[in-house]
């Protein structure tokens, strides 16, 4: 069974959490690092492969 949340890691900054994928936009929308406000497509925040699949199947 698949969580029902996704893994995030910030590539500037190296920030992670975790989200739901209700509470974030689309993977190729841009999203805004919460911590350094770094600025990339929501896709490049996925820890993973399988963090990224979770999204696009819970979104
Ligand atoms: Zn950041």
């Amino acid at each position: 069974m698949e969580e029902a949340y996704v893994r995030l890691v910030c590539p500037e900054c190296s920030k992670d959490w975790q989200s739901t994928p209700r509470d974030l936009p689309a993977p190729s929308e841009t999203y805004n690092c919460p911590n350094c406000h770094a600025s990339r497509r929501l896709s490049e925040f996925m820890r993973t492969e399988q963090d990224l699949q979770t999204l696009k199947e819970l979104q």
